[in-house]
């Protein structure tokens, strides 16, 4: 099937000599009907709290002399419309990392202020689930980078970490140099104890709107984007993320990207923040 993408020009080169030259379209036609796949969730993802809006909009009416009634729904709505908000926010969020030059704000970012940025973006959520942060920092480290995007990145993974976890848990936010031949990396690791992800899932959670157990996911209020935003924010800075999990025993998520300057940053013990 391959071959049906393949478009092949044969330009005369010298007499007895022929150039074939092939353009493999598979990308760009893979790349095409990410994007349809993609604007179809999209549709399909708004839909959902809009229709649910919608129908609680007409349950307030039709209860209007029952003011418990009433309140129950105004409270489902709000929580409809935050959800909207959530998806909204993460979709320009996407879409701002596909710009042309997603890096065009690039500066020296220190990352011990990208994890408190990081942790003050969930403080609320975590004292919500009753999770405990510490935030164990690499004073003096700097990556070249966006600030607002890296502590986005880390943000999502602490806000996962906070709502796959018990009341009761301690996700744990770090960062640290590691030398690799030439260059040194700056690894950001979160860690909880929380409930994990199959084995066989773990490949596939960094798709967009990918959620290992919709109902459950759903009901945590998770959008499935917030992997894929991570994952794009990683590779935009030149590394990557990946995730060590165990289902019932937790998982750790980390980012690698390059450190910049002086990557040899001091180790600073866990403080507890929140
Ligand atoms: P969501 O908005 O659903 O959390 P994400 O893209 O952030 O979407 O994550 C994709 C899926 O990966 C989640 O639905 C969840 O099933 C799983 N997941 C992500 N982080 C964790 C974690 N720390 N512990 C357990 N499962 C996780």
């Amino acid at each position: 099937a391959a071959s049906t993408f393949l478009t092949a020009r044969v330009a005369p080169l010298a007499d007895q000599h022929i150039l074939i030259l092939a353009d493999d379209q598979t990308t760009a036609r893979r790349t095409e009907q990410t994007r349809r796949d993609f604007v179809a969730n999209v549709s399909h993802e708004l839909k959902t709290p809009i229709g649910a809006i919608s129908l609680l909009a007409e349950a307030v009416e039709d209860a209007a002399e029952d003011p418990v009634a009433v309140r129950r729904f105004a409270g489902r709505m709000g929580v409809e419309s935050a959800r909207l908000n959530d998806l909204v926010a993460q979709i320009i969020e996407l879409s701002r990392l596909q710009a042309d030059d997603p890096l065009r704000d690039a500066e020296v970012v220190d990352i011990d202020d990208v994890l408190v940025d990081a942790v003050d973006r969930c403080r609320v959520d975590a004292e919500q689930h009753q999770v405990t942060l510490a935030v164990a920092g690499a004073t003096g480290t700097q990556v070249l980078g966006d600030a607002r995007q890296l502590s986005v990145a880390v943000g999502n993974l602490v806000e996962n970490a906070v709502v796959y976890s018990d009341p009761g848990a301690r996700v744990v936010v770090a960062a640290h140099v590691q030398a690799q031949s030439d260059d040194d990396y700056i690894e950001i690791t979160v860690s909880d104890n929380g409930i994990g992800i199959p084995a066989s899932e773990v490949d596939r959670i960094f798709e967009r709107f990918y959620r290992v157990d919709y109902a459950r996911s759903r009901a945590n209020g998770g959008t499935g984007l917030g992997l894929s935003i991570v994952k794009h924010i990683a590779a935009t800075h030149g590394g990557d993320v990946s995730v060590w999990s165990r289902p019932g025993a937790g998982s750790t998520f980390t980012i690698k990207i390059p450190a910049h300057l002086n990557g040899a940053g001091t180790p600073t013990p866990p403080d507890e923040v929140a």
